[in-house]
């Protein structure tokens, strides 16, 4: 059942709920996992009967053919002269052949474009590789092609942005909160902005055409996620000072962009604890931004350093109970002397905007 193809698969309601979900799993991650779709070539010969109607698998398996992978050769399927003479098969099953052939027309390599016959995955199934070492197999199967073209959310943003992000970049994007942050909320929003969870106009748009894909706050651009979040003319004033704040953190000129602020990409050569000091201040800009959402008005800078800060105090005593690293404690201190220099120039206390807006789009 599980080599069958979902469209041909009999009835699974009767499965058990958890039968059920492995096979939804499968189904979602298999591209991952085998070389060949939709006919992954580790198939049993039996399940092309249930793939064309009136075909037997019997003469086929007498001759000795168990699974598709024994009809191809160099990434295609090999001619009938070649299978007939190889397996001594009757010459009156051309045009069964002829049914295979068109039924496995559509199969190609999936996306990593292997041409191997068989992924590692497919030698444990068919016995050929002893059954060591599974789940680091799959794993490492299911994360090599992290930047395929199956992801979606690189694909919209390497076309919203009109420019590629390496791979070695989109993985720093998302291991960049590793050892910065003890808050499940930090990553959760981090992990909302780079699939691009939020609905933005113009997703919203797409869904009902009915509504404006318009920005809510300049009202006249198309409001993408790229737009809403970083190039729009009425959030740019709220970005220019978390620059200046994250300048007087690191006392150098910092120039913000997209791969830093939304998308995590600490900058080449950046120091641990500096990237912390860093961190804790786009995070709670992005945590601003989302409790602002569709709002005209914009976070204050005022209202940005407390939200840091009321991040530093958790983090802090998160370090106390769990023990304090150095990086963490240097960009506190950090953190510190920046308020010591430039609180007066903050207004301490503002209202939150009311719950019900908190980042729901
Ligand atoms: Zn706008």
């Amino acid at each position: 059942m599980f080599w069958t193809p979902k469209p041909h698969r009999q009835d699974t309601t009767q499965l058990l709920p958890t039968t059920q979900h492995i096979l939804h799993h499968w189904d979602a991650s298999r591209h991952h996992l085998v070389h060949y779709l939709p006919v992954p070539l580790a198939t049993p010969l039996e399940v092309l009967a249930t793939l064309i109607p009136t075909w037997d698998k019997k003469p086929w398996q007498q001759g000795g053919i168990t699974e598709v992978g024994q009809l191809y050769e160099g990434g295609k399927l090999r001619p009938f002269p070649d299978i007939q003479r190889e397996y001594n098969l009757s010459s009156r099953l051309i045009f069964p052949y002829l049914q295979i052939k068109s039924c496995l027309s559509q199969n190609k390599p999936s996306a990593n474009n292997a041409r191997e016959h068989l992924s590692e995955f497919e030698l444990l199934c068919t016995h050929r590789k002893p059954l060591k070492k599974l789940i680091s197999i799959n794993y490492s199967l299911l994360l090599q092609k992290a930047d395929t073209p199956n992801d979606t959310h690189i694909q919209s943003w390497h076309s919203e942005l009109g420019r590629s992000i390496t791979k070695d970049k989109w993985d720093k994007a998302y291991s960049s909160h590793r050892g910065i942050t003890s808050c499940a909320t930090h990553l959760e929003l981090q992990r909302k902005l780079l699939y691009r969870w939020y609905l933005v106009p113009a997703r919203i748009h797409h869904m009902w055409p009915q509504s404006t894909d318009k920005c809510w706050r300049c009202g006249h651009q198309r409001g993408t996620m790229t737009h809403v979040w970083w190039t729009c003319e009425n959030i740019k004033p709220f970005w220019h000072e978390v620059q200046n704040v994250i300048s007087n953190i690191v006392r150098t000129q910092v120039t913000l962009t997209l791969e830093l602020c939304i998308l995590f990409i600490p900058p080449d050569g950046t120091a641990k604890a500096t990237w912390t000091a860093m961190y804790h201040v786009l995070i709670s800009a992005a945590t601003l931004i989302a409790r602002f959402w569709k709002q005209v008005a914009i976070p204050s800078r005022g209202l940005h350093i407390q939200q840091v800060s009321l991040n530093w105090v958790y983090e802090t005593a998160f370090a106390n109970q769990f023990g304090t690293k150095k990086h963490l404690k240097q960009a506190h201190v950090m953190w510190m002397e920046f308020l010591s220099n430039h609180t007066t120039q903050a207004a301490p206390k503002e209202c939150l905007p009311t719950p019900t807006q908190d980042d729901t789009p």
